[in-house]
């Protein structure tokens, strides 16, 4: 498990149980934890960490033979999976494609002696059943939704009974070192991070979380999703999910999320008849007739899967501005030069030390939630387009903000988030700008008239509390 941490709803897992039992061998379940990725914390190691002790009662639950493995500057994982699968007849992993994932995984397919499979759980829809990326969200709803007219989303489920775990496990026992931390508290407290980034308050990773997160979203918010989805506010009083922290470390499937949702809506008779065979492209009422289910899956799908699908296309990208359309380069290459009225460095963005008070409190919520509202985020990404000397500046300085903060970051959606604040995706806009040109433009003012702000800031002044710094209470 590298990138989808769960048994259930897994497709990797799902093709691990029916290769070992084809095979009649034993299944051994690996879930490791490295503590030299990019942007490594004290944050993201807890959430994965979290994650890891649910796995553990739910493989005790199954009888499945789970190993895991958390590095520690005592117990280094330099060639333990090469030492694990030293006997194995197959190896079966995730084909996530962005981050350090896909690289680590051609890494271990050339040392080890038996076929590595990367299973494609991304989506709903396996990524290979398009032909190619797409260049906007438009044209690959319609892509989509043709797809699931032809049943394919139904007959890519992932399964496992619990039957055909039984002769799976043999009780072969690990190597030394593995297992998990037995007070995470004192563990983390070992680690020397090179960033200060603690756990967010009331922040939990795992699947238990995640089910619960979903369940209350489901009752409470799903109705008001169409309406609300824009308008900032503290997380319980947004209509948003908040599943994105659980749906990047693959705590939860999007299998799992689009059923109840589906079944939410209809009182459990949603069935795939109910599909609007005469619309697909329809953003409100493909999947059912309810415009409020219509939006929330059409981000849960089209738009997370373009930024899935814009990596597995070409990976492992080497994400930069190059991956722009041609317009939004030439407007860039007319632009270059324009008078920027405020720059600000990194230290200026990352202590929310600008002169926008609702930037700041972007800012502000990223730092101290590991979260930021969806439309802040993209007003948050405009400005720093605006605030640095070049495009290229801005994009690095949003990837390291994006990454070293969010939990949800490192992401696909990361870069295609970021990017389309730089055009990706998006057609031109009219009048042209300064710096931006025909790339849209967002503002701090129209968002103050857009939205009322009050409740937002009370709650991001909350989090600031009295300390002058960000990073501590
Ligand atoms: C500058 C910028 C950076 C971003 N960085 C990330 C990131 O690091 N990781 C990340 O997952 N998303 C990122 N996004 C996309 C989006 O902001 C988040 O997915 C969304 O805010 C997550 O909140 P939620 O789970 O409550 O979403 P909900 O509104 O409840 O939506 C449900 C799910 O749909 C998907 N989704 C929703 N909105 C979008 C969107 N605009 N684009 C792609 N998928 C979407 C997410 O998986 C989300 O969990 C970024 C957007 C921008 C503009």
């Amino acid at each position: 498990m590298q990138a989808y941490r769960r048994f259930d709803s897994n497709h990797a897992f799902s093709y691990a149980v029916n290769l070992a039992k084809k095979h009649n061998k034993e299944l051994i379940v690996y879930e490791g934890l490295r503590s030299d990725y990019p942007w490594n914390s004290e944050r993201i190691h807890r959430f994965i960490i979290e994650g890891m002790y649910d796995n553990q009662t739910r493989a005790d639950e199954l009888n499945i033979n789970y190993w895991t493995f958390v590095e520690s500057k005592s117990n280094p994982a330099r060639g333990i999976l090469k030492e694990i699968s030293k006997n194995a007849v197959a190896i079966v992993t995730d084909d996530f494609p962005c981050f350090i994932i896909p690289e680590q995984t051609a890494k271990l397919a050339s040392k080890v002696g038996c076929p590595l499979y990367a299973v494609d759980s991304n989506s709903l829809l396996p990524l290979s059943r398009f032909a190619k990326e797409a260049s906007a969200a438009r044209i690959l709803r319609i892509w989509i939704h043709k797809e699931f007219l032809k049943g394919i989303p139904e007959k890519a489920k992932p399964k496992w009974r619990k039957e055909d775990l039984a002769d799976l496990n043999q009780n072969s026992k690990p190597p030394k070192g593995f297992g998990l931390p037995k007070d995470l508290d004192s563990f983390l407290k070992t680690f020397e991070f090179k960033d200060l980034v603690p756990p967010a308050k009331g922040m939990k990773g795992g699947r238990n979380e995640a089910l619960k997160i979903l369940k209350t979203f489901v009752t409470k918010k799903l109705d008001e999703y169409e309406t609300g989805r824009s308008n900032p506010n503290r997380p319980d009083l947004t209509a948003t999910s908040g599943l994105s922290p659980y749906l990047h470390f693959g705590h939860i499937g999007i299998e799992e999320i689009f059923d109840l949702v589906l079944q939410t809506a209809t009182e459990g008779k949603w069935n795939p008849e109910r599909m609007s065979h005469q619309k697909p492209g329809d953003r409100e009422h493909f999947y059912s007739e309810s415009s409020s289910v219509g939006h929330f899956l059409d981000e849960l799908i089209t738009w997370r899967d373009i930024g899935y699908l814009f990596f597995w296309k070409d990976k492992p990208h080497h994400i930069n501005l190059e991956n722009l359309p041609d317009w939004v380069k030439t407007n860039f290459n007319k632009h270059k030069s324009d008078t920027r009225e405020y720059l600000y460095t990194l230290d200026e963005f990352e202590s929310a030390n600008t002169h926008d008070e609702l930037w700041n409190a972007a800012q502000t919520e990223l730092v101290k939630t590991g979260r930021m509202h969806n439309y802040m985020r993209m007003l948050w990404g405009k400005k720093v387009i605006e605030w640095t000397k070049t495009y290229e500046e801005a994009f690095q300085i949003l990837e390291h903000l994006n990454n070293k903060y969010a939990y949800d970051g490192r992401n696909p959606n990361s870069y295609t988030g970021i990017l389309w604040c730089f055009g990706l995706f998006d057609r031109p806009w009219f009048p042209e700008r300064n710096v931006f040109g025909n790339v849209r433009f967002m503002s701090s003012d129209s968002t103050k008239k857009k939205f009322k702000m009050k409740s937002y800031l009370e709650y991001i002044g909350e989090l600031s509390g009295n300390s002058d710094s960000l990073f501590h209470d």
